[in-house]
């Protein structure tokens, strides 16, 4: 008997994406690991930059996702288990357009798994309904995941690692530094007890604030969260981006600063 789960993260990433795109179809993939007869979703995407969807179909951004799998495989040593997207809520189940895709990727890749999931998510009003789904033999079947919540003792081994220890991921921070230096800001780069990398950038122009990215473990496949630091009350003050709203790996903290004309 299988065994599935999902994290609580990846929960609330895909209620943010379905929220984001009322009236379209959106999607991205799931990616994770397999343990004997347990699969367990650690991460997902969003749909990328180029993706196709219709009201009944969503067909995803090859390159962005192809990146996606690139970037956590190298962070994490985890794989391609699926893509999750979203119907219309008379739609709960995988279309047959979907089982014929899902077969197609079963047998034409090398990606060693003899299912995928294929969770389909609706909008109700603001409410996501995500409905777990894996399509094996040519059909979809309904199953049911457990949602955990920081408590998975696989997954958190794996993710004692950092995503800045990586090559990507130290030429990522490498890029990001000097993309803010171009823009004439100092940049100090510090890492907290928990191992989350700051990025802080001062303007001369701005000597009573900082501008503080905090990055995920994922960075840049999430967003950086960002506040200024006010140094003289020591007060955070979130800041509210578009760059951040409609945040991709494409995208640069020097996009931020830009945005806000924090230079
Ligand atoms: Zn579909």
């Amino acid at each position: 008997m299988n065994k599935y789960s999902i994290s609580q993260d990846v929960i609330e990433t895909i209620e943010i994406e379905c929220r984001r795109s009322p009236d379209k179809e959106t999607g991205g993939i799931l990616v994770g690991v397999r343990v004997d007869s347990c699969t367990i979703v650690t991460h997902c995407s969003g749909p990328g930059l180029i993706w196709n969807s219709s009201k009944h179909h969503f067909t995803k951004d090859t390159d962005y996702a192809q990146q996606t799998l690139n970037l956590l495989y190298e962070y994490f040593g985890v794989n391609y288990l699926g893509l999750w997207h979203k119907h219309p809520s008379e739609y709960p189940s995988p279309s047959q357009g979907d089982i014929i895709n899902a077969m197609d990727e079963i047998s034409s890749t090398n990606i060693g798994l003899n299912e995928l999931l294929t969770p389909i998510c609706s909008l109700t009003d603001s409410n996501v309904t995500i409905s777990p789904f894996i399509i094996r033999d040519g059909s979809a079947h309904r199953i049911d995941w457990e949602i955990s919540h920081g408590d998975c003792t696989i997954t958190n081994e794996l993710f004692k690692t950092f995503w800045y220890d990586s090559r990507t991921g130290r030429e990522r921070l490498d890029d990001e530094v000097a993309r803010l230096q171009d823009q004439k800001l100092s940049v100090l780069v510090t890492k907290g007890e928990d191992g989350r990398c700051r990025v802080r950038a001062t303007s001369d122009k701005r000597e009573k604030q900082e501008l503080v990215f905090l990055c995920p473990n994922d960075y840049p496949l999430s967003s950086p969260f960002v506040a200024i630091l006010d140094k003289e009350t020591e007060q955070y003050i979130p800041v509210i981006s578009q760059n951040i709203s409609d945040w991709n790996m494409y995208k640069y903290m020097s996009d931020i600063t830009n945005e806000l004309s924090f230079l």
